[in-house]
């Protein structure tokens, strides 16, 4: 389908838990931020009904993100949910691979197309100090999980402009290493406009806009970088799409009411 300023909308986030395992000093402050109750996330069997209506709207690609989507528990059936929807040709995930190794094969077999790992250096102290405590082994045993899986990987790697570029080069030299693909993400604040910096792969320029969200909390958002929401009407799903996609706008602005952590990115 097209939004109003005839960009074509077929890429759908979903957003199944605003929960995380980490603390990336770029994401969330240290003190963590206060979960969504359990009452408050969607059902999985829910978002699913939500990606068969937007499947059924022209939507052939669905994109599973957190918080950390693997700290939900359920997430190799919904994949298998989702393959089974007619038309969603890419089923891809995010995450920071810190939960993947013993899931990845499954996944892979279930259907998951390809997946997004963050890794934002290889140095293990930098990723402890970045992460606020995590292990940069655990995200390395998924990232090798991923590729034994047969996932095509891709290495998110969020890059402070500020600092020089000895985190990012040891992240490509990794990444040759083990034939996979890097991806640069120009840190950003959501509070402030969105800036299109084409130094970087993402975030994209709003101009070649092609995605929105479905939140865990079962609210649709036009746009990462505004406050606007739609929630989701269960009995037509297709109709929520419809106005969410109506409410985008042209340009991202700032948004006040959501944490990054909250919305996947
Ligand atoms: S800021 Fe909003 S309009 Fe711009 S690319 Fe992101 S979601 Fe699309």
């Amino acid at each position: 389908m097209f939004d109003s300023f005839g960009r074509k909308i077929h890429y759908l986030r979903i957003s199944l838990t605003d929960r995380c395992n980490l603390r990336c000093r770029y994401c969330m402050p240290a003190e963590g931020v206060a979960w969504l109750p359990h009452e408050r996330i969607m059902s999985l069997e829910n978002m699913a009904k939500v990606a068969g209506a937007a499947a059924a709207l022209g939507f052939d690609k669905i994109r599973l993100t957190g918080g950390e989507p693997l700290v939900r528990k359920g997430v190799p059936q919904f994949v298998t949910m989702l393959r089974d929807i007619p038309g969603l040709d890419i089923i891809a995930m995010t995450t920071n691979g810190t939960l993947l190794a013993p899931l990845a094969a499954d996944l892979a077999r279930r259907g998951l197309s390809s997946v997004n790992i963050s890794l934002d250096t290889v140095d293990p102290e930098r990723y402890a100090y970045v992460t606020r405590g995590g292990r940069l082994d655990d995200a390395l045993c998924g990232i090798r999980a991923a590729r034994d899986a047969g996932l095509p990987v891709k290495l998110n790697v969020v890059v402070d402009p500020s600092r020089d570029s000895r985190d990012l080069d040891g992240v490509r030299a990794f990444s040759d290493e083990l034939g996979c693909a890097v991806q640069t993400i120009r840190q950003y604040r959501l509070d402030q406009g969105k800036l299109d910096d084409f130094h970087y792969d993402r975030p994209p320029p709003c101009a070649r806009c092609n995605r929105i969200r479905l939140l865990a909390t079962g609210e649709l958002k036009p746009c990462l970088h505004g406050d606007a929401v739609v929630p989701v009407d269960l009995d037509d799903p297709a109709a929520s799409i419809r106005a969410c996609v109506a409410m985008k706008p042209a340009h991202g602005g700032a948004a006040s009411n959501h944490n990054v952590s909250a919305i996947g990115g």
